[in-house]
C-alpha cells in the first residue's frame, strides 16, 4: 500500500482534489509544475535532496506570472 502514491506523477490538487497534470517540468534544476484543468490551480514542485518531490506552493497564474516577470 505504501508508496502507491508516489508512483504517482501527478498528485492530487490541494483545493479540489483533483488528478493533476503535468505543466512543466525542468530536471536540471528539479522543478516540476503541475496544473489542476479542474480549478486552474498550479502546484510548483521541488526536488529535495533525496529525489522526493516537495510542493512548495500553489496558485494561480495571475498570482505568479505578472509578478516574476
Ligand atoms: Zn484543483
Amino acid at each position: 500500500m505504501s508508496g502507491e502514491t508516489e508512483k504517482k506523477y501527478g498528485g492530487t490538487c490541494i483545493d479540489c482534489k483533483c488528478q493533476l497534470e503535468l505543466f512543466e517540468v525542468d530536471f536540471e534544476k528539479g522543478k516540476r509544475i503541475m496544473h489542476c484543468k479542474s480549478c486552474n490551480l498550479y502546484h510548483f514542485y521541488k526536488k529535495d535532496f533525496f529525489g522526493n518531490w516537495k510542493l512548495k506552493k500553489a496558485g494561480r497564474v495571475s498570482d505568479f506570472w505578472k509578478k516574476s516577470k
